[in-house]
């Protein structure tokens, strides 16, 4: 029997990997341990579908609980792995037990930046990472009539648009001169604005936020560089996610932006591994290294780390892909492009008519697709971008040209 295997993080990427490891026939003991109180499951509901009480807890969760048993998988949960012993080969428990490992996967994923400023731990200052923070998030939701949200990323606009279908005044407060200006770039950037202003939100662009204003220990509001205060009943924080590599890092593995791997997401140490939120992997498409902070990578980064444990090494080249549902907006992105790093935005179709595709173009080549209410377009999107051009912009801008018409091979 093949020496034991044991996963860190009990998130969407841990249990993946789990069920990959018995698929491949791997039936030595494995172990799966994870921090919080729940089994594994999928966090994109927690800003939407669970948010609005829309979706039932159960319909997050990756795999029903008795799954693990049956597939001989220990699922430790609320358990901490305190350090990594590289040297002895064990992974150490708060509390000090231990649990020897011959190949170790990482898969501890990402946490919220904390806000820097004064009144940031005020009671009614919201994060929203896990099931118990889109618990109470909906409770404040319900027990608010105006919110604040701090950060015009996915999560703040989420967040915003759950609370806004409440029936909650919202005011967004966003340091860039747009919602996810680094993301998307100012052309489709602006659609997330007019967005969220036509469906009522206050949405203040530009700013700084000098502290958080309380009174008897809650929050009443957000204090701006400029001096003016924004009030409200509860402050949600979206200022995004750090890669939680403290044990990685502790255990003197490479880290940089993550858990830095090779295409096979094998770390610095040839025993262990890291995918998901937590790892940077060189994309051999991309010829760089990236961290991708989305669902699809934690679905299937783990198969190609469960693979390499097992010595079967393939690379990981999936493109990267998300998507996101606001108010009747759902858009799905395909590709990568580096901030700023294109140099024109092709539209299919008409932007004001909240139906179309944007293609981020550079260097000749589709660098990116976003389809918004435009569905099963996503393969041929990422058939393009894997490409690798010389595109017809004219051709990619027009409706009538079948995008697969538009490969060059
Ligand atoms: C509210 C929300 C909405 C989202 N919506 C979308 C979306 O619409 N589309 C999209 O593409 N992506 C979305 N995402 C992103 C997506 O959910 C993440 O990319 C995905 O959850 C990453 O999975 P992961 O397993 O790598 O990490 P995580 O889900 O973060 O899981 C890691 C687990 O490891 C645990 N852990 C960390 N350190 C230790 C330790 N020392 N010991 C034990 N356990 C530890 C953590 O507590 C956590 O449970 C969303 C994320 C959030 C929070």
């Amino acid at each position: 029997m093949a020496g034991p295997i044991v996963i860190v993080g009990a998130g969407m990427a841990g249990a993946n990997a789990a069920k990959t490891l018995r698929e491949e026939g791997f039936d030595g003991p494995l172990t799966l341990v994870g921090d919080e109180p729940e089994p594994p499951y999928e966090r994109p509901p927690l800003s939407k579908g669970y948010l609005m009480g829309k979706d039932e807890r159960d319909s997050a969760f990756v795999n029903p609980l008795e799954w693990y048993a049956d597939a001989g998988v220990e699922l430790r949960l609320a358990t901490r792995v305190e350090r990594i012993d590289r040297q002895a080969r064990r992974v150490v428990l708060v509390g000090g037990q231990e649990l020897p490992y011959d190949k170790l996967l990482l898969t501890t994923g990402s946490s919220p930046r904390p806000l820097p400023v004064d009144g940031a731990h005020l009671d009614g200052v919201r994060y929203l990472r896990t099931l118990a923070d889109s618990d109470r998030l909906k409770e404040t939701i319900a027990a608010s009539s105006r919110i604040a949200v701090v950060g015009a990323g996915w999560i703040g606009l989420e967040t915003a648009a759950a609370a806004r279908e409440a029936g909650v005044e919202v005011t967004v407060l966003e340091m860039a001169d747009l919602p996810l200006l680094r993301v998307l770039g100012p052309e489709v950037a602006r659609v997330f604005a007019d967005l969220h202003r036509a469906h009522g939100v206050d949405l203040r662009l530009g700013i700084s936020v000098a502290e958080l204003t309380g009174d008897d220990g809650r929050v009443t509001g957000v204090r701006l560089g400029d001096g003016s205060h924004v009030p409200a009943d509860a402050v949600v924080v979206g200022a995004g996610i750090a890669p939680n590599v403290g044990l990685a890092q502790d255990a003197g593995l490479d880290v940089d932006n993550g858990v830095t791997v090779d295409e096979h997401l094998r770390s610095s140490d040839p025993d262990v591994f890291a995918a998901g939120d937590v790892a940077n992997a060189l994309h051999p498409v991309l010829g760089k290294h990236i961290r991708v902070e989305h669902w699809a990578n934690a679905r299937h980064q783990p198969r190609t780390a469960a693979r390499a444990m097992l010595g079967r090494d393939e690379a990981y080249d999936r493109i990267p892909y998300f998507f996101t549902d606001q108010y009747d907006l759902g858009m799905e992105y395909t590709g990568y492009v580096e901030p700023g790093g294109y140099d024109e935005v092709v539209f299919r179709g008409d932007r004001e008519s909240g139906e179309f595709v944007a293609f981020w173009v550079g260097g000749g080549r589709v660098l990116a697709g976003m389809n918004v209410n435009v569905w099963d377009v996503a393969d041929a999107i990422e058939a393009l971008v894997r490409d690798g051009g010389p595109v017809d912009v004219t051709a990619l801008a027009d409706p009538d040209r079948p995008l697969d018409s538009l490969l060059k091979g």
